[in-house]
């Protein structure tokens, strides 16, 4: 599944971003292009997601949705530029014992940690 998916156990985690987040942070990593008809396609350079979207359809789901697109499911582990959160498809399975792969949801640059269960 890649970084961007968790299949340890059977809560199933993913990686989504908003790429609403990549406009407003003037990320350097998304770019874009005219297609033949002339629509402007964004994506991302480095890879955190796979679809190319057009910037109008972009702009009006925006405006229509207070300024948030939606999620994305990401293909890597997002940058800490990124507008991405953890979504769990299955919260509800999550034993008591706790995530199985919490370095899952570090931010990629973001200082190593590791949780280990004490004596
Ligand atoms: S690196 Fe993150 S913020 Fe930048 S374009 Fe890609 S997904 Fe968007």
């Amino acid at each position: 599944m890649g970084e961007g998916s968790c299949r340890y156990c059977r809560v199933y985690c993913d990686w989504v971003i908003d790429p609403a987040g990549c406009e407003d942070t003037g990320c350097a990593n998304l770019y874009g292009y005219d297609d033949s008809e002339g629509n402007r396609v964004l994506g991302c350079l480095a890879g955190v997601f796979r679809a190319e979207l057009d910037q109008r359809t972009l702009a009006q789901v925006r405006a229509e949705n207070g300024g948030r697109f939606g999620a994305l499911r990401a293909v890597r582990r997002p940058l800490p530029i990124c507008r991405a959160v953890v979504e769990r498809a299955y919260p509800a399975r999550l034993e008591a014992v706790g995530c199985l792969n919490p370095e899952f949801a570090e931010a990629h640059a973001g200082p190593a940690f590791r949780v280990t269960r004490g004596e």
